[in-house]
């Protein structure tokens, strides 16, 4: 099968919503009048972001979802994304699978495939999402303040210790497994939750390198520091029973892959997160409070401060 075979076959779709989709030289969006354009890319490279034998249908969710996800971050709607994809060989099993696991997440957020690029190479997948919200709405790393609450989306921490467990770094009873494995390799974009906290939230990102570094950008580009409780933290890992103290807060402050949404708001905001929540069937947790004196601190279950050290994922560092 050549090129535009496969481009034919498995990713050329009606797009009802954009005004032009695959086969030309560009796709066209018309952007609704007040609505500012959400834009991410993301790429996962074989061996780097996940195990090349990976199940393909998870993988192709997994690759829609990270970009998805970064749109949940902003509050913004999911409107089309484009796929540039780099395989080794044209397999058709493995292509079916792929294009039916992000197809059907695409499907359930109406996101419509609009281009994309297809080469001969190490696999590699990069996707750009197109998100759309109301001017001005977009939820920033920037807006925290001083005294907000900080809350996080769902559970963190499982899709590190799947990792950790199928690495041969951590055990864990085989019945623990299969569903930390779902959350590593199809992790759930909190895209209701990020739209229903537009005008809620002070500040938002997604957790994709673990709690501690992406709540780190949030301190940062709001110049100010927090206090994370800790026993608070312990319960967010879905599995905690099973692991020492120690692991399970690596696990949940410098996991990463979770795609949980991290955010802050003021106390007198408690009544409206807790209706966001509602609204978009998504489970928060208040974990800390963001503070004036810079840098990350635990409160531990005595009620001692330290400093955290939890270093999150960098791939240069
Ligand atoms: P060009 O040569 O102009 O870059 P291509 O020949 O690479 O265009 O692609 C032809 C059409 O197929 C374009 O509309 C492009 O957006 C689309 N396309 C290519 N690869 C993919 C893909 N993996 N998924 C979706 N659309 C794709
Ligand atoms: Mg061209």
């Amino acid at each position: 099968m050549g090129e535009f075979e496969l481009i034919r076959r498995y990713f050329t779709r009606p797009t009802p919503r954009a005004v032009l989709g695959v086969g030309d030289d560009c796709a066209l969006l018309a952007p609704r009048p007040g609505m500012q354009t959400a834009i991410s890319t993301d790429m996962l490279v074989a061996g780097r972001h996940f195990f090349e034998d990976t199940d393909p249908a998870r993988l192709g969710h997994k690759a829609l979802a990270v970009n998805l996800s970064d749109l949940a971050a902003c509050g913004a709607t999911p409107v089309a994304f484009t796929l540039a994809l780099a395989l080794p060989t044209v397999d058709e099993a493995w292509l079916d699978a792929f294009a039916r696991g992000m197809l059907a997440l695409a499907d359930a957020h109406g996101c419509e495939l609009i281009g994309g690029d297809t080469t001969q190479g190490p696999l590699n997948i990069c996707i750009t999402v197109f998100g759309e919200v109301p001017a001005g709405q977009a939820l920033l790393r920037s807006g925290a303040q001083a005294g907000d609450d900080i809350y996080v989306s769902g559970h963190l921490g499982d899709a590190r210790l799947a990792l950790d467990v199928l690495l041969g770094k951590v055990s864990l009873p085989a019945e623990h497994l299969p569903p930390a494995q779902q959350r590593l390799e199809q992790p759930t974009p909190r895209v209701a939750l990020g739209i229903a906290l537009r005008e809620v939230a002070t500040a938002a990102a997604d957790i994709s390198d673990g709690l501690a570094g992406d709540l780190g950008h949030i301190l940062e580009r709001s110049g100010l520091g927090a206090t994370l409780d800790a026993p608070a933290l312990r319960g967010r890992l879905a599995c905690s029973h099973a692991l020492p103290d120690d692991v399970a807060l690596r696990c949940v402050l410098s996991g990463g892959d979770d795609y949980e949404l991290v955010f802050t708001a003021p106390p007198e905001r408690r009544a409206a997160v807790e209706q966001a929540s509602l609204r978009s069937a998504t489970s928060v947790a208040r974990i800390g409070l963001m503070e004036r004196a810079l840098g990350l601190r635990l409160r531990a279950a005595d009620g001692s401060v330290a400093p955290a050290h939890f270093a999150s994922f960098d791939h240069f560092g």
